[in-house]
């Protein structure tokens, strides 16, 4: 069976990934609703009673809408940072002001890695506008994938931790001049644009051009806008470069979608 990577969904309409060995499988982020996950998983041909646990890196809502009923239904252990799940209880009081119990919380440090299963995880911290919001690599049968969207710029301690990744998701939010001129208003955009917003297409291409070890067989561009990017300018500018360092032809970009599930990336 090996290692795989799928996304299931990516974008600011929710986001939901699966990294699967052979005998463990996490899902990453739970931000498109239950049905629809399954429905996701199931195309894919993945059964979702196999999950093994859930792994959350922030609690915006296009990172958790589908957590609480998917928690419910599979009962499978749920870990975030502790500072997450604060944030998360609190903005998910039903109408009687009570807090969401999930079954099988379990906390995690930023920094600290764990195991699930036969896969080990490293969350690190990403500069973002959340509670405590991490990224994460996984190590499982020789294979290392590193995912790091929502963050604001790449600092170095996320480059160290995305080193020696063979599958690299990367956030490719907007085109900065798409977003500058497009149709957000300006609170929004400085938000986006900040330190701790998302990452540009012209961010990831310098990280590309200037710092990234050529380690991966395959790039995923993800967390891409639809008001303020295009699939084709986001892997263009991609593309482009990893083309400077004639590296491209051992980077296969691949762009993630909001609608459907990407095929599995197998390793
Ligand atoms: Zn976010
Ligand atoms: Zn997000």
């Amino acid at each position: 069976m090996g290692v795989s990577l799928s996304m299931l969904a990516s974008g600011s309409r929710g986001n939901c990934a699966l990294v699967a060995s052979t005998r463990t499988r996490i899902l990453v982020d739970a931000g498109i609703s239950c049905r629809e996950t399954f429905k996701r998983l199931k195309s894919l041909g993945e059964d979702p009673r196999s999950l093994s646990a859930i792994l959350i890196t922030h609690e915006h809502s296009d990172h958790i809408y589908g957590l609480a009923t998917l928690a419910k239904k599979l009962r499978i252990p749920v870990l975030m940072t502790g500072a997450t799940h604060h944030a998360w209880a609190k903005a998910m009081r039903d109408a009687k002001g009570e807090r969401p119990q999930l079954d099988q919380l379990e906390r995690f440090e930023s920094g600290h890695s764990f195991q699930v299963g036969d896969i080990a995880v490293k969350p690190f911290t990403i500069p973002h506008d959340a509670a405590d919001p991490v990224g994460f690599t996984f190590r499982a049968e020789g294979i290392k994938i590193g995912i790091a969207t929502d963050l604001g710029y790449l600092p170095v301690s996320v480059r160290d931790h995305l080193r020696g990744c063979d599958v690299l998701v990367m956030e490719s939010n907007h085109d900065v001049e798409m977003l500058r001129g497009g149709p957000y208003p300006w609170s929004v955009k400085q938000r986006v644009m900040s330190r701790v917003g998302h990452l540009s297409n012209e961010a990831l291409a310098d990280f590309f051009v200037n710092d990234y070890d050529n380690s991966a067989t395959f790039v995923v561009l993800a967390h891409l806008s639809e008001q303020n990017n295009h699939p084709e300018i986001a892997r263009r500018e991609a593309e482009k470069a990893l083309a400077t360092r004639g590296h491209l032809f051992h980077n296969r970009v691949l762009l993630a979608q909001q609608n459907q599930a990407l095929e599995a990336i197998r390793l």
